[in-house]
């Protein structure tokens, strides 16, 4: 264990098939200190209303737990550098929603992939990503935070090296609200060799320098199937893919990420997937 005995608290990403009350057991079935959930069918623009009662009566028996913090991801049709007027002011719609819903479920902070530049210049798909975040936090009335994940740069995806993100973090007005979180199979797709201390060390500074390490927030705890720099973004169990065991026995006890909430997105067929997954982080832990 460290010095100072803080140590990386680990969860999933948990289903809401079912409905919200099916979410908290399923949760502390596979162990989770932390979790993420969709807030709806994160497929669909057209959303089952939001029943508050079903909200409230989560978030209390949440607050019975002792997970936390709670994180809620987009919708993957969001797209927040959409060239499409129509596409991108419902992705701005969408994101507001998703942060009002954020505050009922008593979530700390919304998690959003930066989006796809499709035909735009990339400077210019940054800075409609940035305009959106600033138009949905002036609609959005409450302070959660939202967190840009940094994609693997697969297809036309923006947000895969850190100096992008910079770029639209620097655009963004309210800056108490905006954060990272790190998606380490992203990160290793991306061209960051996060699997050799050497190389997460060498991520860790270039993080620091254009971003500062306040700035991240979460972690996306994901081994990743495709090799080193691939630009293709597929998940895969903790110690079976590229980034494999040392790599995950570096990041999870990193001095500079071990305070920091680890979610796993790793794939499941069953409980049991995700009970090896937790059972191998955390046998990392020293
Ligand atoms: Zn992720
Ligand atoms: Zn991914």
């Amino acid at each position: 264990m460290n010095s100072k005995n803080i140590i990386m608290r680990f969860g999933f990403h948990i289903s809401i098939a079912g409905g919200f009350p099916r979410v908290i057991p399923r949760a502390l079935r596979t162990g989770c200190e932390t979790m993420q959930i969709f807030s709806g069918n994160p497929r669909a623009w057209k959303k089952k209303p939001f029943n508050p009662e079903e909200a409230q009566n989560f978030q209390e028996a949440l607050s019975q737990t002792s997970i936390a913090p709670l994180f809620i991801h987009a919708p993957y049709l969001l797209n927040l550098a959409s060239p499409s007027e129509e596409l991108y002011t419902r992705s701005i719609d969408c994101l507001v929603d998703e942060l009002n819903k954020a505050y009922r479920l008593g979530a700390r902070s919304v998690i959003v992939h930066v989006g796809n530049k499709l035909r735009l210049k990339e400077p210019e798909a940054l800075d409609r990503v940035a305009r959106a975040i600033n138009l949905a936090f002036r609609r959005a009335n409450n302070s959660i935070q939202l967190l840009l994940e940094n994609t693997a740069g697969q297809g036309t995806e923006i947000g895969f090296k850190f100096s992008q993100l910079k770029t639209i973090v620097d655009q963004v007005d309210e800056k108490e609200r905006i954060g990272i979180c790190l998606d380490t199979a992203h990160a290793f797709e991306a061209g960051y060799d996060l699997s050799t201390s050497t190389g997460l060390n060498q991520m860790m500074d270039e993080f620091d320098t254009l971003l500062g390490l306040d700035r991240l927030k979460a972690l996306h705890l994901n081994d990743s199937r495709t090799s080193f720099g691939s630009r293709v973004d597929r998940h895969w169990h903790i110690g079976k893919g590229e980034i494999g065991l040392s790599g995950f026995l570096h990041i999870v006890n990193h001095p500079a990420l071990i305070h920091l909430p680890g979610i796993m997105e790793t794939p499941r067929k069953e409980d049991a997937d995700d009970l090896r997954n937790m059972e191998i982080m955390r046998s990392l832990i020293r």
